[in-house]
């Protein structure tokens, strides 16, 4: 039997890494947060100290720290006339667990969106006309701007002590920043990460062909730190294993350093882990969600609870799942393209091109998540497409994160893949190559969607969600461009060998990471009957309901999701906490 629990003031569904900022803005004004996570607590656990955090088999080839997928996966198929097959271990993004979510093993490279990209649409549609983008590209705005984004920006860089050189400051581009950088007030809260040798090997071949190469901006702190909040950061050691590993130095921004200690102080908070949370308890008539209903793991005992405020923060599966579970919202249908819920559904678009150097040292273990240099010139729409058949782009950059044995060793083209020329091959070449890499953006199609798989169920009994999805052919022909651009780089290096360069093709791989940026299903913008919640992030057909994460952005941009999913949460915390003193449509 299901108990009802008493009634809270907000309660937020997943512990990760939104709501542990909207959790800051609101128990900071006194307000009463629940926050609903299915996962544990990471902290001083194996995976988050010496020796264990180092082992490559369990948390980076196994996946230790990502979602059970025998507990819940979700469905693929390539489309709608086929019939979806459950994926028994989803390699393609790696969705997070437990408190802080998978902002703990995150890499930390940190981007602001374009300026242009909220309202993309219209600038595409300005730029080159209505008629040049095609029915299917389903690009719209998000009905808010950067520059009402850019104070929250400004904080969540703070908390985070996010390093990096500013490229432009109040429309005044600055030397060695990032000339297509949105505007911004002010330098970035900690000096730039120093170079890899890569990162000095790619500046020199992108600057020989006019490019204007930089530092990436990073949530590896190059300095100990303390943030606004007093919470404290220590100095990166460039250990090798900072993606999909948690930082036993505290040198890696996330939440389960800068936030939940934090939080769990404070009166008015309360995590409430291992509790899987399965729908959106929903009153139809009222047009209100009553509270949601959850799993307690532990005793297997499901709860009610109630809540005057209910936000879904549990990543863009989730997000998509709970309202589609809980029948709140319309549905997309990809054959008239009405409802709302599941469309858009989208991912990035990654290839790259491999260089290997005789007399130069590498040392790709040598590194951290984001010590990265990059250029931005083929990001975007921050070149002109006219005629190229595509629209969208990447940044592209030196990709040294880690020299890990088991996963990271790259080898010239013709290496056999066992026996004695492949281990002298690794003795060759294990120390002197890096790859050239393109983060790639991913437009909306018409018929990528996700919805409800009929045939399949997850352990709690309630049925996946199924992905209908492929790459189509703006993000085939946008990687080919793009990945040629990564190969002049590779050409203009001095490399002793370049690699064959490796567009992106189809059909879409559950088995092969891209990245865990899956964007969509949920979207926002200032029409009720092209998005599911309203620019302030509330749901158009329930008041007291608000979605945040991923799942919200109409389109997926070249730049890694999670510079303006903080300053979208920081904003929705201040809004919450006029949303509570007087509700209503904000
Ligand atoms: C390996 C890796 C590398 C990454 N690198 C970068 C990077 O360099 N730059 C970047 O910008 N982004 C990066 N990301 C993405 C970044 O981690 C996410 O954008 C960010 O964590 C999203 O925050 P969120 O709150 O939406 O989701 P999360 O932080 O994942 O939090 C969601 C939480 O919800 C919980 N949850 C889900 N379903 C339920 C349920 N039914 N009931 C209860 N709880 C539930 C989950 O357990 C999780 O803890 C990376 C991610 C991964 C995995
Ligand atoms: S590379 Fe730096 S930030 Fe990343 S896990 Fe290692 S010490 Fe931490």
């Amino acid at each position: 039997m299901v108990k009802t629990l008493k009634s809270r003031t907000v309660v937020i569904c997943g512990g990760g890494f939104t709501a542990g900022l909207i959790s800051r803005q609101l128990t900071a004004q006194g307000i009463d947060v629940l926050v609903l996570e299915r996962g544990g607590d990471h902290t001083g656990a194996a995976e988050a100290r010496l020796p264990n955090q180092r082992d490559e088999l369990r948390w980076d080839v196994h996946a230790g720290l990502v979602q059970d997928w025998s507990v819940e996966t979700y469905s693929l198929r390539h489309a709608s006339s086929e019939h979806a097959l459950p994926v028994r271990r989803m390699e393609a993004f790696l969705p997070g667990e437990g408190m802080g979510g998978a902002a703990n093993h995150w890499n930390g490279q940190t981007w602001r969106w374009a300026e242009y990209d909220p309202m993309l649409r219209t600038r595409l549609e300005a730029r080159y006309g209505k008629k040049a983008i095609p029915p299917e590209l389903m690009v719209q705005d998000w009905g808010v701007t950067y520059f009402e984004l850019e104070p929250y920006h400004a904080l969540w860089e703070k908390l985070f002590g996010i390093s990096g050189k500013a490229g432009n400051i109040r429309g005044q581009i600055q030397p060695g920043g990032n000339p297509f950088e949105a505007p911004r007030q002010d330098e970035y809260p900690q000096p730039p990460l120093p170079p890899t040798e890569a990162g000095l090997i790619f500046s020199k071949a992108a600057e020989s062909l006019g490019h204007k190469p930089f530092p990436m901006a990073a949530a590896n702190s190059p300095n100990a730190y303390t943030n606004p909040d007093g919470m404290q950061l220590g100095q990166c050691q460039f250990c090798g294993h900072c993606e999909r590993f948690i930082c036993e130095a505290n040198a890696k921004a996330s939440p389960e350093v800068l936030l939940y200690p934090m939080l769990l102080k404070r009166p008015k908070f309360e995590l409430r882990l291992h509790s899987h949370v399965t729908r959106v308890d929903y009153d139809r008539k009222a047009k209100r969600a009553r509270g949601v209903r959850y799993v307690d793991l532990l005793s297997g005992e499901e709860y009610l609870q109630p809540a005057d405020v209910v936000i879904l923060a549990s990543f863009t599966m989730s997000n998509t799942k709970h309202l589609l579970v809980s029948g709140i919202g319309k549905p997309y249908d990809p054959k008239t393209g009405s409802g709302v819920v599941g469309k858009n559904f989208c991912h990035q678009t990654m290839s790259g091109v491999n260089v290997h150097f005789r007399d130069r040292w590498i040392n790709p273990f040598l590194a951290s998540g984001a010590s990265q240099t990059c250029i931005d010139e083929f990001n975007g729409d921050n070149f002109d497409h006219s005629g190229l058949g595509f629209f969208g782009g990447g940044y592209i950059y030196s990709n040294t994160t880690s020299g890990r044995p088991i996963t990271r060793r790259l080898l010239p083209p013709g290496t056999p893949q066992w026996g004695s020329k492949w281990k002298q091959a690794n003795a060759d070449w294990y120390a002197h190559s890096f790859n050239i890499y393109v983060h790639g953006s991913w437009y909306p199609h018409r018929e990528n969607y996700l919805d409800l798989d009929p045939t399949y169920q997850d352990a709690y009994g309630q049925p996946l969600v199924r992905m209908t999805f492929d790459i189509r052919e703006n993000e085939l022909r946008m990687s080919e461009y793009l990945t040629g651009k990564a190969a002049e780089i590779a050409r203009a290096s001095g490399a002793t060998i370049v690699g064959t360069p490796s567009p992106r093709k189809g059909p879409y791989d559950a088995r092969v990471y891209q990245t865990t940026h899956v964007t969509g299903g949920t979207v926002m913008g200032a029409d009720p009957h092209t998005s599911v919640v309203s620019p302030h992030l509330q749901h158009w057909d329930a008041e007291n309901l608000f979605v945040v994460g991923a799942s919200v952005y109409p389109f997926n941009a070249g730049y890694n999701p999670t510079g303006p999913l903080g300053a979208l949460s920081l904003r929705l915390g201040d809004d919450l906490v006029r949303y509570v003193q007087r509700p209503q449509m904000l």
